[in-house]
């Protein structure tokens, strides 16, 4: 059976040779004469995958010995509640960001702890552009700031992380490992890992390490960092299957030629959309140049109409998931680490062909 081209916002595609790696390893990890989804996460074995992933990942991205690197469950919406718990007393302010679906969410989550406030929001347009920071509305007492690097939904992306006094903390569930980033500008950083780590289930925390100890008494013990650090993220049995994917991803992440080789090739992916977007009259992307996000690209027809045509075709052809979040509409195009030059420019093409048979 064919492979497809898989614009998935998340769960996502990963590496073929990730997948073919574990597909070789499935029965018989290294000669233990089992799977790793068999092995106890106290085994040599894992302790190793488990130390081995880390490293890499530290090294991918540069992180320093002042952060602890955590691999937990939750997904990243369970971190919406750990943040605060973690970093703030009862009554304490924080300031966030709103730049699309994923900043709401997670200052809804943060109010039923914190004292919030939305230092800027875009909704009024539509979540089309991030706010102008020289008007963003700071606290002058916030515990943290807030953002979400990369709006999954709405394809919108910080170039760079804002310049603050307080720590600053970054949802880049959809754009980890996408690029290098200075880790230092950052006091924590978290992500899930199913659009550019691995499978579902293991949620990445690089956090400061002065920035734990200090939880509330009532935080769960496996949302509180300081205790997960104690435990190397095993306070209780960890997600050692997708623990070990995420290891492989990392690896072959450094065969790319590590972050700088990856945007390398993310940028060449994300100009070749953007300019079949642009350059015709028939596709729009309804987000701001300077910010538009280089792994999920929203566009639209010029008539809904079209679009389950538009789809039905790019099935056909083996281009699936392109349909456009709800609240988006029209479609969108996930372009994570792990989908290749070869499936955007089948995508492409397809694009071309049906404006002309449309246009
Ligand atoms: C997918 C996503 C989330 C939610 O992740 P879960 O693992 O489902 O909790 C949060 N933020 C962003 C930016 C996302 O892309």
């Amino acid at each position: 059976m064919a492979r497809t081209h898989n614009f998935s916002a998340g769960p996502a595609a990963l590496p073929e040779a990730v997948l073919t790696k574990a597909q070789a390893e499935m029965l018989d990890y290294q000669g233990t004469g089992m799977s790793v989804m068999e092995m106890s996460h106290r085994s040599a074995e894992f302790v190793d995958i488990a130390a081995r992933a880390e490293a890499d990942l530290r090294e991918l991205m540069a992180v320093s010995d002042d952060y602890h690197v955590l691999f937990l469950q939750g997904g990243a919406t369970a971190q919406f509640a750990a943040i605060p718990l973690n970093l703030t007393a009862a009554g304490d302010r924080v300031d966030y960001v709103d730049t699309g679906s994923w900043s709401k969410k997670a200052i809804k989550e943060a109010g039923k702890y914190c004292d919030v406030n939305v230092v800027a929001s875009s909704a009024e347009t539509a979540y089309d552009r991030i706010p102008d920071p020289g008007g963003w509305q700071r606290s002058d007492n916030a515990r943290y700031l807030h953002i979400c690097a990369n709006e999954t939904i709405g394809g919108v992306q910080f170039t760079e992380p804002p310049v603050t006094e307080v720590p600053l903390v970054a949802d880049m569930s959809s754009d980890i490992l996408s690029r290098p980033i200075d880790v230092g500008a950052y006091g924590l950083i978290y992500a899930g890992a199913q659009k550019n780590i691995g499978p579902a289930g293991l949620t990445v925390v690089i956090v400061r390490k002065d920035l734990c100890g200090r939880a509330r008494a009532e935080t769960p013990g496996t949302l509180d960092y300081a205790v997960q650090a104690e435990a190397d993220s095993m306070s209780n049995t960890p997600p050692t299957y997708a623990w070990y994917l995420a290891g492989l991803v990392f690896a072959w992440l450094k065969e790319q030629g590590g972050l700088a080789g990856m945007a390398e090739i993310n940028r060449k992916k994300a100009q070749s959309l953007y300019a079949a977007i642009d350059g015709s009259n028939f596709y729009h992307s309804p987000v701001e140049t300077g910010v538009r996000s280089m792994m999920n690209v929203p566009f639209t027809l010029p008539d809904a109409e079209l679009d389950s045509q538009f789809l039905a075709g790019a099935q056909a052809r083996g281009l699936m998931n392109l349909k456009g979040h709800r609240s988006v509409g029209g479609m969108r195009a996930s372009i994570y680490n792990a989908v290749p030059q070869a499936a955007v420019d089948a995508l492409t093409d397809y694009m071309r062909e049906f404006e002309r048979e449309h246009g």
